[in-house]
């Protein structure tokens, strides 16, 4: 490829720096790729961790993005284990902990995001843990027999999905979460109250508003104490409070960020020859005019690309509209677009029958939709988001209109 980059390094070997090691060998890269990982494993997808996996449901083989011999057939240097601890953007180096330093032409930062910890007293002690790599499935497993006593904080998607395996492991499982509302980040009122309502027929007790104190227990945590001086019994306490974005080697670097390192719509960071993608890049959302940071596996593969695109020159892959999904019991929850900025929600279905779906209207346009088991809902909901389509709330909540013709009239 004339004039194209010959070394490209990749720090960070999740769904984001896989997705682009596999796009530039696909788009015809035939120079260097070093993709640095400080996991042991090779690329992989985190999804099954809060729910195949967690089960029991999944081998740990399953969840690789590429079996191992794909980056020697492809001649993808993987180096796992291994952490990256400068960027050195004179002399265009990454420097590695315990090996030599890897040259580039190009740099893609995709180091993600890590759990956000609690600071409180005994958030330290044994028993006291957090979901976010195959490792810590792995701890999270053994920890929950059944019968234990598993204390969540935290109702975000990770929270509720795994509180659902445990109460379907036969756990006894409280969730504390500090809202008024479930999934409160995510999703809107209407999807709260229903999930709230599900975990608790499961027989979790979710506890809304719930202000924590400490973790009790002298190396083994035994319980979560709360303000009013409740003390909840707990063999196991799983904190899902949300991510920070790992920006430290960009900002050491003099790169801008903010909450994510900040990239145009080519992921190209403040320095031309260094990209950022996934859950670490604060990124132009075009469909909404703002930038953002999300965290979702289409962010990690939408923006894998665009960044491996625009390293070789090439163009853009065609941007879609964020989507994302959630498996908790039996119910698939899809989401296209982003709630936040609604003026108007419109509920199709009965709730009960635990297939509906909630539009989100602002000025009358659909900007974003959940649905819960109600496939149709989210694939014409999504193409009606992506064109800012306006829809009368009227018609999205008569079920005896089809999807099919309430999409169809209004992109006509
Ligand atoms: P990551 O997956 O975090 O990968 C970044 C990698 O870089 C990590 O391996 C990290 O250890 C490594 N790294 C960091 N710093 C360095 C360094 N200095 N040197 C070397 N390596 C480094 N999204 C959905 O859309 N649907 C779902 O159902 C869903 N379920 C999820 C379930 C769980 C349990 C979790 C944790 C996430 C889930 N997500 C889901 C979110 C999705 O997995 C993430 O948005 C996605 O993994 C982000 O990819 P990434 O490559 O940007 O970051
Ligand atoms: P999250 O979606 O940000 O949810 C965290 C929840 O914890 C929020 O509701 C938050 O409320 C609450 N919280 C914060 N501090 C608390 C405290 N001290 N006590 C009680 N509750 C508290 O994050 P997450 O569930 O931890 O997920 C982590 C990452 O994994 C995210 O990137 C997420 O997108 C990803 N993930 C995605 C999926 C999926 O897409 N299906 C599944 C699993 C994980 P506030 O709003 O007040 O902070």
């Amino acid at each position: 490829m004339a004039g194209a980059p010959q070394r490209i390094a990749i720090i960070g070997a999740g769904q984001t720096g896989g997705q682009a090691a596999y796009s530039l060998r696909l788009a015809g890269h035939e120079g260097a790729i070093t993709l640095i990982g400080d996991e042991p494993a090779p690329p992989y997808q985190r999804p099954p961790l809060s729910k195949a996996y967690f089960k029991g449901e999944m081998e740990a083989e399953r969840l690789f993005l590429k079996p191992l011999e794909y980056y020697a057939e492809h001649n993808i240097d993987l180096l796992t284990g291994r952490a990256a601890k400068a960027i050195h953007l004179a002399a265009k180096q990454v420097v590695l902990e315990g090996a030599a330093p890897v040259a580039w032409d190009k740099l893609l930062i995709a180091t993600g995001a890590r759990p956000r910890k609690l600071t409180l007293h005994g958030a330290d002690l044994k028993g006291v843990t957090e979901l976010r790599t195959l490792a810590d499935v792995d701890r999270l497993k053994i920890l929950a027999a059944p019968g234990a006593r598993m204390v969540v904080v935290g109702a975000g998607y990770i929270g509720l999905e795994a509180a659902a395996v445990g109460a379907q492991l036969g756990l006894k499982v409280t969730v504390l979460e500090a809202m008024p509302q479930v999934l409160s980040r995510v999703a809107g009122p209407e999807i709260g109250a229903f999930y709230t309502h599900i975990h608790r027929a499961a027989g979790t007790d979710i506890r809304l508003g719930a202000r924590l104190e400490h973790f009790e227990g002298e190396g083994q945590v035994t319980g979560v104490r709360l303000a009013g001086g409740e003390v909840i019994p707990a063999d196991l306490v799983l904190v899902g409070v949300g991510v920070v974005p790992n920006v430290e080697l960009a900002l050491e670097a003099g790169l801008v960020c903010g909450n994510g390192i900040v990239v145009d719509g080519d992921m190209c960071t403040s320095h031309p020859d260094v990209f950022a993608a996934g859950d670490v890049a604060w990124r132009p959302l075009v469909h909404y005019g703002r930038e953002g940071r999300l965290e979702s596996v289409h962010n990690a593969i939408e923006g894998g690309k665009i960044a491996a695109a625009a390293m070789l020159g090439l163009p853009a892959p065609a941007l879609e509209v964020p989507w994302f999904w959630s498996d908790q019991f039996d119910l698939k929850l899809q989401t296209a677009g982003l709630w936040t900025g609604a003026d108007q929600t419109v509920v199709r279905g009965d709730p009960q029958t635990r297939a509906f779906a909630v539009f989100y209207l602002k000025e009358g346009r659909l900007i974003a939709v959940d649905a819960v088991n109600s496939a149709p809902e989210f694939i014409v909901g999504r193409k009606l988001v992506a064109s800012k389509a306006r829809v009368a709330p009227g018609e999205l909540a008569d079920k005896s209109l089809s999807m099919k013709d309430i999409g169809a009239r209004a992109l006509s």
